[in-house]
């Protein structure tokens, strides 16, 4: 995938009129930006989401992000979605592309850290050459995490950078489900 596609992707796989999911059409606020929704559809995953320029670059994360370093975690690179969708969550309806419960399970501000032999990359760059590193600023995660492209196909690695914000013992994951902006569960969404 290159990152030329931007929201064609995203587009031709809903029908945004019965999903109930953003278009893309409004601009959001300044700040390079990240979410994390935890999405209930045929299998749980978590999305993890970066703003880059004008889009939110997306990986599913089935087992969601862990604070232990020593956890490496499958991420498949998905479509990129548009930047408003850090404030979606509801249900999708079923039969829909994606259909289930999503909430926002984490949210802030992120720090590109990614280098090259000692300068900075730029995050397009980044994600093009499959190697990232961002700090997180958000409610339940916060730290360094690196984003790593296994071989030619979408599936990367997310791991913990061992720093502060490390922790082997406290899975946000498994204990912490609910909404950072509604402090909903999926299982809300499911009920209503
Ligand atoms: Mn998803």
């Amino acid at each position: 995938m290159t990152r030329g596609d931007k929201l064609d992707r995203y587009r031709a796989k809903r029908d945004l009129s019965k999903s109930g999911e953003p278009s893309g059409g409004r601009k959001v606020g300044k700040g390079d930006r990240f979410v994390i929704q935890r999405h209930k559809a045929s299998r749980l995953h978590f999305d993890f989401r970066l703003q880059v320029e004008d889009v939110l670059v997306s990986w599913a994360v089935p087992k969601g992000p862990s604070l232990d370093p020593s956890d490496k975690r499958l991420a498949i690179h998905t479509e990129d979605h548009p930047l408003d969708y850090a404030e979606f969550e509801g249900r999708i309806p079923e039969g829909e592309y994606g259909g289930g419960t999503v909430v926002v399970w984490d949210a802030g501000t992120y720090r590109n850290l990614t280098e090259k032999r000692g300068k900075a990359v730029p995050m397009a760059d980044a994600v093009d050459h499959g190697h990232v590193v961002v700090w997180l600023d958000g409610e339940k995660l916060t730290g360094g995490f690196a984003l790593s492209r296994m071989g030619e196909d979408e599936e990367w690695l997310l791991v913990k950078l061992d720093d502060e914000g490390a922790d082997r013992r406290r899975k946000p994951a498994k204990t912490q489900l609910e909404s950072v902006l509604s402090g909903r569960t999926n299982q809300d969404f499911a009920d209503q």
